[in-house]
Order: C-alpha cells, then structure tokens, then sequence
C-alpha cells in the first residue's frame, strides 16, 4: 500500500507531514487534553519527537514509555486545546510509522 499523508496527500506519512494544521486558537485553558500514541518506534526519541511534532498544535509537554517486550513505545502528548488534540487523534490515528500502525486517542 502506497504511502499516503492524510494531511496534505504527499507521499509521506502523516507523522512526518510538515504542513501546517489549519485549526483557529481557542482562548487556552487550564484543562490539560492527554493523547496517547501506542505502536510508535521502541528507538524513537525526545528530538525525533520533537521534530514530528512539531507542525501538531500547541503541545504542552509529552512522555515516552518505552516497552522493550513488544519493542514499541507508547507516547503520552499534553495539549491545552480540545480541537488540536482531537485533529491530531483523527488524522494520526491508524496511520502506519516504520511498519507498524499507531493506535491514537484521548485518554
Ligand atoms: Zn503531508
């Protein structure tokens, strides 16, 4: 299957898009939204992290745990804004990095 960016349609996977999501700015708040991303990468790091999400919204903080077992890593993203945490989960979730497919959504 050919790879297919599901937010501009390139030739890249979503994860690694570098357009910029059109999302207008809500007022921030103090309620903290949690995005969990299983399957990603068991060698991923913070920089590599950085850079793929860096084009994602406004992410607060993130974590990375690790579970060497079923060589993957589970990502933890905090955002501020609903809608950006929700645009994430809908465009990223069940799109493939590294040949396997990331499980995306609100915790
Ligand atoms: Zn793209």
């Amino acid at each position: 299957m050919p790879i297919k960016c599901r937010k501009c349609g390139g030739p890249h996977f979503t994860m690694k898009c570098g357009k910029t999501p059109t999302i207008s700015k809500l007022n921030d708040n103090y309620t903290t939204y949690k995005v969990k991303i299983m399957n990603m990468p068991i060698d991923i790091t913070y920089d590599n992290l950085q850079y793929m999400l860096k084009d994602w919204g406004d992410i607060n903080k993130f974590y990375i745990n690790k579970f060497d077992k079923y060589e993957c890593s589970n990502v933890i993203l905090h955002y501020s804004n609903k809608e950006q945490a929700e645009y994430f989960v809908n465009n990223v979730n069940n799109t493939d990095l590294n040949y396997k497919t990331l499980k995306v959504f609100l915790v």
